[in-house]
């Protein structure tokens, strides 16, 4: 089965009760039995079934079973943010003393979690790019995972996923993917070797800007070995699915950052048309990014480009599919702010993956709270505009930004 295929017949795709055609939306706190010793086996993991939304629910189930089989991973956890999908699959195998490598060009609500994280003796060490060369000489015996987001939102740096992963694997460390602007769509991460994929799957699978939500994927071929890993002794006895036994049953629902039914519902609606929506998306970033770049002072950077750094790995990783994100840089605040201003079409929002083309002024907005070195780091320059492209009609939208970019030489 082809992607779009998987997306409406895959074997995590069921008949729902009373035949309906998407799963219906289950909009309860608890689930009742007939008697006592059945919820015993519920509680005991013993039998199938849904005591609790906050530790299952029939619609949220639905939606964890796609996005697994679309990743090819074993098994999700959804949660109540992209930010909680982030944070619990770090805390999942952290414990104080540990460290982490991640690369500096994070989303900055991540930047900003890993700095909340130095309060619990979690150190991040930082660089600039994921790759072997510059993750290698921080590798500790303290190291339990390295993070990097596969298309870097919004520095577009892309990682190498088969060459970061079998290094890390060297070493004995799990390599954690955010794949939230790649989407399953252009890659899935476990057939190159990563361990844990995460989204925040309020942007593309969600794709109708409609509700905040994230998933934890796991591939479940890192083995946790306890004496690195010694949270995992308990979990030992649960072989493969041991990351996500851990998950489930300790920091994810005891934290409490489970996922609404409602949102989990709007989630599965929304998937359904994730490949046709990027498809459109892709193309459209593309044709933006060339008709951008024929005007004098601005410039667009798209990593599907000729003559991006990344180009041939986009050509090799993800079949020359650059994603939804294009960033024009304006030549100043001033005329990145005149030029956002003209637009007719798109938003002035802080999201990406809406159907609707969304900008904003990064360095002004997302990381607004970061120091200059960071944004540095994190390849946001104080005239540079971030577009998440949408699937309007292509030519339309090269008109709106045409007319904008003309309105910079009144
Ligand atoms: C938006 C985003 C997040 C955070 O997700 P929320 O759903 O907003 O909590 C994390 N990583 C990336 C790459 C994102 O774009």
């Amino acid at each position: 089965m082809q992607f779009n295929t998987k997306l409406l017949h895959g074997k995590s795709v069921r008949r729902y009760a009373e035949g309906a055609t998407v799963p219906p939306i289950s909009q309860v706190s608890a689930f009742s039995y007939e008697t006592a010793e059945e919820l015993e086996k519920v509680f005991e993991n013993k039998a199938p079934g849904f005591a609790y939304t906050r530790i299952g629910n029939p619609s949220v189930d639905a939606f964890e079973r796609r996005v697994a089989e679309l990743e090819g991973g074993l098994g999700a956890v959804a949660c109540a943010s992209g930010m909680s999908a982030v944070t619990l699959s770090l805390l999942n195998i952290l414990q104080a003393g540990d460290e982490v490598i991640a690369g500096s060009g994070l989303f900055g609500g991540t930047i900003d979690l890993f700095s909340d994280l130095k309060a619990f003796g979690v150190t991040v060490r930082y660089v600039k790019h994921i790759t072997v060369k510059e993750i290698g000489p921080l590798v500790t015996e303290k190291t339990k995972a390295v993070f990097g987001e596969v298309i870097g939102n919004p520095g577009l740096d892309v990682i190498d996923i088969r060459a970061v992963s079998d290094f890390v694997h060297s070493k004995g460390i799990p390599f954690i993917v955010d794949s939230t602007t790649a989407t399953p769509y252009l890659v899935q991460p476990f057939t190159l070797g990563a361990d844990i994929v995460v989204h925040s799957s309020s942007k593309y699978i969600n794709g109708g800007g409609n509700s905040i939500s994230g998933i934890i994927v796991d591939g479940g071929r890192f083995r946790f070995a306890p004496d690195r890993y010694p949270g995992f002794e308990k979990y030992k006895k649960y072989g493969k699915l041991a990351y996500l036994a851990k998950l489930r049953n300790g920091i994810w629902r005891n934290m409490g950052g489970c996922l609404a039914p409602f949102n989990a519902f709007l989630n599965v609606i929304g998937m359904e048309t994730m490949g046709l929506r990027m498809e459109r998306i892709c193309e459209n970033a593309k044709q933006l990014a060339l008709a951008v770049n024929k005007f004098e002072g601005v410039s667009a950077d798209y990593p599907a480009l000729y003559g991006n750094p990344y180009a041939e790995l986009v050509e090799k990783q993800f079949g020359g599919r650059g994603g939804g994100i294009v960033t024009i840089r304006a030549g100043s605040k001033e005329r990145a702010y005149k030029l956002m201003n003209a637009l007719k079409y798109a938003l002035n929002a802080t999201n990406i993956g809406d159907v609707r083309t969304l900008v904003i002024h990064p360095a002004s907005t997302i990381y607004v709270h970061s120091t200059q070195q960071e944004r540095e780091d994190a390849g946001v320059a104080d005239d540079m505009i971030r577009v998440s492209v949408g699937i309007e009609d292509t030519q339309d939208l090269i008109e709106d930004f045409t007319q904008a970019i003309f309105s910079l030489y009144d």
